[in-house]
């Protein structure tokens, strides 16, 4: 059945029943036609599919364990897994779905990488899916973020990627969609723009979940070979949504696992301090696909925040829009104080220092665990908190 969900969403036209799709100017239309019925053909094709496997067990060091929180579970109840992708190369799951949006350039003979980035993370991630494939890369960045996120523009740069300083309007991610975007649309032929989650015009919310539907795959066989049943219970923190499908993918046919999307609440749930998509958003387009979305009575998108950079988007995926008015994902939110809190604990606990953004799920499975002692709970634990260490320590006090 689960093979039938996938050929059915989504359908020929990139809809997950009426989110997705492809909002976009005629002359993309017809690149994005080319790159969909390329990856169609390629993605079923032997080479590709023996290439992107042998790159995932002998370069990105899969599968990644999942590992069960002895500790962390006496304290807080429940049986809590970490289905561990900060182990993952560079730390975090993003390098999943670079490496196959790489490979696909490679295979339609492109010669550039081009994207945008906030904090520096798909930056990072691209830049080394360039660097392996010997492919150029071109990240177009906000000279506010670059100078917030100085580590990550400093590694983009010693990976071989060219960083364009986007100097104008807010100088953050809008205006640094917008430069990557013009860049992509003067050489088409030439270049593909890698988008860095399920996110975007089809066919990219599609090939971004079947990269990162490997996530998923591993952890429900390896949950079942430790325990020798399905969870109760998956948490993945929700940005965009790809690690977060990537997990929830093998699950959406298991009636008996409860699947939870952890959204960022910020400081609050007033206008502005959060970017509670789902929870307060409504449907809308925004950056060519519809979805739910944080908008201001013009359509403009609304100003978002989050503790965590990775998940302060005013979109969100098409198909946990979709899964959300079906019932098949929970969505909820996490405020900033309870996911510093969740922070130091893993680290404390467990000796595993989250990402910011993976922490959002963490604190929800402590929520979870609580509620119901006696249930298993498998988190995504998306990256790790290398990049976080220097906020974290400047903002908040250490606990005792
Ligand atoms: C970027 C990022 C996220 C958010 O992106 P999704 O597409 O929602 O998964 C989550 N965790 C980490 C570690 C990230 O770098």
């Amino acid at each position: 059945m689960t093979e039938n969900y996938f050929k059915t969403y989504p359908n020929k036209e990139g809809f997950f029943n009426e989110y997705g799709g492809a909002f976009i100017p005629p002359m993309l239309e017809e690149e994005m036609k080319k790159i969909t019925d390329a990856y169609y053909a390629i993605s079923k094709s032997h080479s590709f599919i023996s290439e992107l496997r042998s790159i995932r067990k002998h370069y990105q060091g899969r599968p990644t364990p999942v590992y069960y929180c002895n500790r962390l579970s006496d304290k807080y109840g429940g049986r809590i897994y970490l289905k561990r992708e900060d182990l993952n190369h560079t730390g975090a799951h993003k390098l999943n779905h670079c490496m196959g949006e790489a490979l696909l350039a490679k295979h339609l003979g492109k010669k550039k990488l081009i994207a945008e980035t906030g904090a520096g993370q798909h930056g990072v991630a691209l830049a080394t899916a360039a660097a392996y494939f010997g492919l150029e890369c071109e990240i177009h960045m906000g000279e506010v973020d670059m100078a917030k996120e100085r580590p990550n523009v400093v590694r983009m740069r010693i990976l071989g990627a060219k960083v364009v300083p986007v100097t104008h309007g807010l100088k953050t991610l809008k205006e640094a969609v917008d430069s990557a975007f013009e860049a992509y649309m003067k050489d088409p032929i030439n270049t593909i723009y890698c988008i860095g989650s399920v996110v975007g015009p089809h066919p990219f919310p599609m090939m971004v979940r079947d990269f990162q539907r490997v996530v998923g795959i591993e952890a429900k066989e390896q949950f079942f070979d430790m325990t020798g049943e399905l969870p109760d219970n998956v948490v993945a923190c929700v940005g965009g949504g790809s690690n977060a499908m990537g997990i929830f993918s093998a699950f959406l046919d298991d009636s008996e696992c409860s699947l939870y999307g952890v959204e960022p609440g910020g400081r609050s749930l007033e206008h502005g301090e959060h970017a509670a998509t789902m929870t307060l958003g409504k449907p809308g387009i925004i950056h060519g696909f519809k979805c739910y979305t944080l908008q201001d009575e013009n359509g403009e998108p609304s100003p978002v925040y989050s503790v965590a950079s990775g998940l302060d988007y005013p979109g969100v995926g098409p198909e946990h829009s979709m899964l959300k008015d079906l019932k098949k994902v929970n969505y909820d939110v996490v405020s900033d104080k309870e996911t510093i809190d969740a922070f130091f604990e893993l680290s404390r606990l467990e000796g595993i220092i989250p990402a910011l953004e993976s922490a959002h799920a963490v604190a929800y499975a402590f929520k979870l665990a609580q509620e119901n002692p006696q249930k298993s709970i498998l988190v995504n634990l998306s990256g790790r908190g290398d990049k976080d260490l220097d906020f974290v320590v400047e903002n908040y006090e250490m606990p005792e």
